[in-house]
């Protein structure tokens, strides 16, 4: 989002978390996809999208998503 002056981050999902309730996918789309079985897929690593990714992993409800600032 233009105006937010943060540097990259880099997206990690552990999918033995995750519980496949896909609402990372509805936050950040371009970022997260799920499997057949609705576990979490990261499409994008180091997303241009910072503030959706962040959204996403703040609105996990099994905590499977984290970022790491670079
Ligand atoms: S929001 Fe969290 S629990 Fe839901 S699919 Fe995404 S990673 Fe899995």
């Amino acid at each position: 989002m233009k105006g937010d002056l943060v540097a990259g981050v880099e997206v990690h999902a552990d999918r033995d978390v995750c519980i496949g309730a896909g609402l990372c996918v509805l936050t950040a789309g371009a970022v997260f996809d799920q499997d057949d079985d609705g576990i979490v897929v990261v499409l994008d690593e180091h997303p241009a999208d910072v503030v959706a990714a962040r959204d996403a992993v703040a609105n996990c409800p099994s905590g499977a998503l984290s970022l790491t600032e670079e």
